[in-house]
């Protein structure tokens, strides 16, 4: 990241003007990022490094003259799409997909712009860190915390699956966004997509329409219900269902549901069951997200309504 552009970053609608500056002597951290848009400019400050994924780095950015942090999500392009000059947003299905989502437990998407080398998404920041940096200084926890994350990210599932017919696709501990408050947040669309929905695609009346198109689409969110069979497993037992030495022997695994509960732990039967219709092979025998919000696991144990950031280290001591 050198150098000082400028450019439309939405040249259709002409709308905004967003430019990127940076302090070329000094060092990396004292960079701005300068969003020109509308009528007065606004400036990002950038904090601190908050992780990088498979094609971003993600900082920590302040909006000149306020105090309210954000995150910001600075993608490389041409690590995206080879050979083109400019993305324009139709071209970045995670952009499209998620500005238009909003739920208490989904990342909020604040705005986004690019110059010719990066796009720079903002982010609501989520101070705590993932789920995944949880588990590994935790290891298992208990089943009430179990509860109050699942509810959480049920409620954010059920959003997307019903509301937006939107698939996330990539639902993992690390994609759990963690906030100040111990609220969870739903992150990375990058591999999310949208149902072909048969209303959108079938104007009209739908009596030629094949069973399985109409099928396939309560099928295909059932990919992310699996998920969350991992990610229940993997928070109650430590570590992920379908752990092994070898990726290939993880891919076999995966595709015989071969899985076990280790021995000595002390799982109630509502988890053990749980999991257990998550991780079916036969996609529509698994529930929906709106099901698994009234399983017994969630409605009939204690769930409490926060958790102190002291879980995030160690067990609480009245879970
Ligand atoms: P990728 O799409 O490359 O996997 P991610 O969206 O997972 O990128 O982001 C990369 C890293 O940036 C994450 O692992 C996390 O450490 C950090 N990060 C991403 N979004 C946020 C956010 N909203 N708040 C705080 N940190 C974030």
């Amino acid at each position: 990241i050198d150098g000082t552009t400028l450019i439309d970053a939405n040249k259709k609608r002409g709308l905004f003007r967003f430019a990127f500056t940076e302090d070329g002597a000094a060092s990396e951290s004292t960079y701005e990022i300068v969003d020109l848009s509308g009528y007065s400019e606004v400036k990002y400050i950038r904090g601190r490094f908050l992780g990088k994924g498979g094609n971003a780095k993600c900082y920590e950015v302040t909006q000149e003259g306020s105090n309210k942090a954000l995150a910001c999500k600075i993608v490389r392009k041409n690590m995206r799409i080879i050979g083109k000059e400019l993305l324009n947003e139709q071209e970045i299905p995670e952009i499209r997909i998620h500005r238009n989502v909003k739920h208490p437990n989904i990342v909020d998407f604040h705005s986004y712009f690019e110059d010719d080398r990066f796009i720079y998404i903002l982010l609501e920041l989520c101070e705590n860190e993932s789920l995944l940096q949880l588990s590994q200084k935790r290891g298992a926890i208990t089943e009430p915390e179990v509860r109050y994350f699942l509810r959480q990210i049920l409620e954010g599932v059920k959003y997307l699956h019903e509301e937006e017919k939107i698939i996330h696709r990539d639902l993992k501990l690390g994609n759990i966004f963690i906030t100040s408050g111990m609220k969870l947040k739903i992150g990375d669309f990058g591999l999310a997509t949208e149902l072909e929905s048969e209303d959108r695609k079938y104007v009209g009346t739908p009596n030629y329409i094949a069973p399985e198109i109409v099928e396939r689409i309560g099928y295909d969110c059932k990919a992310d219900i699996w998920s969350i069979g991992c990610l229940l497993y993997a928070l109650l037992i430590g570590k992920p269902p379908f752990e092994s030495e070898s990726l290939k022997q993880t891919y076999k695994k995966i595709k015989a549901a071969d899985y076990e509960i280790p021995e000595g732990t002390n799982l109630s039967l509502e988890a053990t069951r749980l999991i257990h219709q998550c991780l079916q092979l036969d996609p529509s025998k698994r529930p929906t997200a709106r099901e698994i919000l009234m399983d017994d696991f969630i409605t009939e144990y204690f769930i409490p309504d926060s958790l102190p950031e002291i879980s995030l280290t160690s067990a609480p001591s009245r879970p």
